[in-house]
């Protein structure tokens, strides 16, 4: 327990957990272990998936992004996610992906959480890329090409580091500062970083490959000629109508496995395939519902777009983070008035007269 711990027993007080308030409670915790927590959470949620409130994520685009939002319930508690996706606002000093969430109780509908989750979705998704390596990747899989070098790069591989035991990661992106980025962010962590000159450079040798660049088009990261057998592919770019990564004939020859098919066949790589192309739900392998990876020739592919229930672990997983802690702050969500009806009593009491 530490000290000064605000009391979160006020139900009128919703806990609020800032930016540097998350930084704090990871290097509090350890990046591995909110990692692995992460994991633990997001698995334990896939695995009673039947049990969640499902809807493709409800997005409204524009010319040069995305605004979504990603709701789901378990029936006890309700979760919400607020994200952006805008390629370009990196050129204008601003972060391609920004979000907050909340979660609520849904017994009464109040709030009980509301937090940043811009570095929330980056441990997310490197959790929930991890975990799928791990049924999916080759065994003894060492080596990660890293394509894209943004701001997702080193949550990515540090994930694939904790919990599928990578020592090296081959970095490109076709803006080198990133890549330089990159590399000295990583200096230190244990993995052995190479510089790459091109995409295809990068996957040389590479057990698991990872797409994780930004622009909203359909763009060819990875070309047919560049995926042997075996190999592992984790695409996360790809996650809007209009935006993938992967040439379409490497659908062709991998297994694609996903989140929720429903958003998936919208979002994700396979919205260049048939709608009836085969694929398999993750939440089934986590369950052991389904296979993973079946022979060491087959070329798995996580086409990941972020689904609303890895967000939802996420939250839970701060909820019960901070409890104890000075990590967060009690926010004047909810107007309180001692007689729940009188809210306009509340109102003009506190105006010293008239109403508004
Ligand atoms: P970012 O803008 O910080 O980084 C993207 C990087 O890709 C940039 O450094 C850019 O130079 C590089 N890039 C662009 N085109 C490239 C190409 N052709 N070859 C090599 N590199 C190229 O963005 P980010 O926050 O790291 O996110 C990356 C992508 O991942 C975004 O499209 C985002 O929407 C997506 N994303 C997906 C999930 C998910 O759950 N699947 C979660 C978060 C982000």
């Amino acid at each position: 327990m530490l000290s000064s711990a605000p009391d979160p027993s006020d139900k009128a007080l919703v806990p609020f957990v800032s930016v540097a308030n998350m930084m704090r409670l990871v290097h509090h915790l350890g990046l591995d272990a909110v990692i692995r927590s992460l994991t633990g959470h997001i698995e334990e949620d896939f695995r009673r998936w039947e049990r969640f409130d499902k809807t493709p994520r409800v997005a409204s685009h524009s010319p040069v992004g995305v605004i979504e939002l990603m709701p789901t319930s378990d029936g006890e508690a309700y979760g919400f996610k607020y994200v952006n996706g805008h390629p370009r606002n990196t050129r204008a000093g601003l972060q391609t992906v920004t979000a907050f969430g909340l979660l609520a109780d849904v017994a009464t509908g109040y709030p009980v959480l509301l937090t940043e989750m811009t570095l929330l979705t980056a441990l997310r998704t490197a959790a929930m890329s991890a975990l799928a390596a791990r049924h999916l990747a080759p065994e003894g899989a060492r080596t990660m090409a890293m394509i894209g070098n943004g701001a997702q790069a080193e949550f990515q591989s540090r994930a694939m580091q904790a919990l599928v035991g990578i020592d090296t990661v081959r970095l490109w992106d076709i803006d080198g500062a990133a890549t330089e980025k990159c590399a000295r962010n990583l200096a230190g962590s244990g993995l052995a970083i190479v510089r790459c000159t091109s995409a295809q450079d990068a996957v040389e040798g590479a057990d698991i490959i990872t797409t994780c660049t930004a622009d909203k088009q359909y763009a060819t990261i990875l070309s047919d000629n560049m995926v042997g057998a075996g190999v592992h592919i984790n695409a996360i770019g790809g996650d809007c109508p209009g935006k993938t990564e992967l040439a379409p004939a490497i659908l062709g020859r991998a297994s694609i496995f996903v989140e929720y098919p429903e958003q998936t066949r919208i979002e994700g790589e396979i919205q260049q395939l048939d709608p009836d192309h085969p694929v398999t739900e993750l939440w089934q392998v986590f369950a052991g519902a389904a296979p993973g990876r079946r022979s060491a020739s087959e070329i798995t592919l996580f086409d990941s777009v972020g689904f609303a229930i890895e967000d939802f672990s996420a939250l839970r997983f701060v909820q019960q983070a901070i409890r104890g802690t000075p990590f967060f702050e009690p926010l004047d969500l909810l107007a309180d008035p001692d007689d729940p009806r009188d809210l306009y009593g509340m109102l003009a009491r506190a105006g010293g007269a008239a109403a508004a």
